[in-house]
């Protein structure tokens, strides 16, 4: 399967620095790149990041969407919205959504299925806390929040991507080790297995202080399908690198 990398700008940018960026990973990508390749910016950026990647090998996507699908709802920005830029990806359940907004199992869960009646791919992330993994609940926590999406949007799990993100190794530089990343991505793995006949069609990423030195050694785990990348994805020349790593 063709790995996919993707960064998460997080609330990171401005217009200025993001040409920046994407005019230096447009120049720097070979003209068939290792990996799909994909940036999910915030929302403000959405026409930027179109008008700088249309036609090119990067695709784009948003952090977030709602779970309704139109009306009063302030502040919220609907899947068909980011249709309308162009979105291939949206971010769905990221821990720092699920930590401070509240989002629960079933919340990202219909994000996730609102994504996919617009034709956009989410990218469902499960993870578990450091306490959690201490309590020997990480299997657990993980399916548990896979179970939610399953559930809700059935057959069609087998057009997500997850992405296996620990939550004590977002943003803090303690990633985790391949063998330990590996033992999460199989279990997930079997979880899709019995869900859908063509769960092969899932890639499952692993996002948690990926960077260029440790990229390749996850990403040759038989199970791990591609990184999500957070503080790395902000500089040119790491995500090219960890971009090359996927080959
Ligand atoms: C993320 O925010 O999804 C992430 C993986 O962040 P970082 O790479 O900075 O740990």
């Amino acid at each position: 399967m063709r790995k996919l990398i993707v960064g998460n700008w997080k609330m990171n940018g401005s217009l200025l620095s993001n040409a920046d960026l994407l005019r230096a990973l447009r120049t720097g990508l070979p003209a068939e790149p290792a990996a799909d390749v994909a940036v999910c910016v915030p929302f403000p950026y959405l026409a930027q990041v179109q008008g700088a990647c249309a036609g090119g090998p990067i695709a784009w996507g948003a952090q977030d969407v709602s779970a309704h699908e139109a009306g009063a709802y302030t502040g919220e920005v609907s899947a068909s919205m980011l249709r309308d830029f162009g979105c291939r990806y949206v971010i769905v359940g990221h821990s720092e959504r699920r930590q401070y907004h509240g989002e629960t199992d079933d919340v990202v869960a219909r994000k996730a299925q609102r994504a996919l009646a617009a034709g956009i791919t989410p990218i469902v992330c499960v993870g578990e806390t450091q306490a959690q993994r201490d309590q020997g609940d990480t299997e657990f926590i993980v399916k548990r929040q896979l179970a939610a999406v399953i559930h809700v949007v059935g057959h069609c799990v087998s057009e997500i991507v997850v992405a296996y993100e620990p939550v004590w190794a977002i943003g803090t530089g303690r990633t985790a080790t391949p063998e330990q990343a590996q033992a999460v991505h199989a279990v997930l793995r079997a979880q899709l297995r019995a869900a859908v006949p063509n769960e092969r069609r899932v890639r499952i990423l692993y996002g948690g202080s990926m960077n260029a030195g440790n990229a390749a050694a996850l990403l040759a785990q038989p199970d791990i399908d591609g990184g999500l990348i957070g503080g790395a994805s902000l500089k040119a020349d790491e995500f090219l690198r960890i971009i090359a790593a996927a080959d």
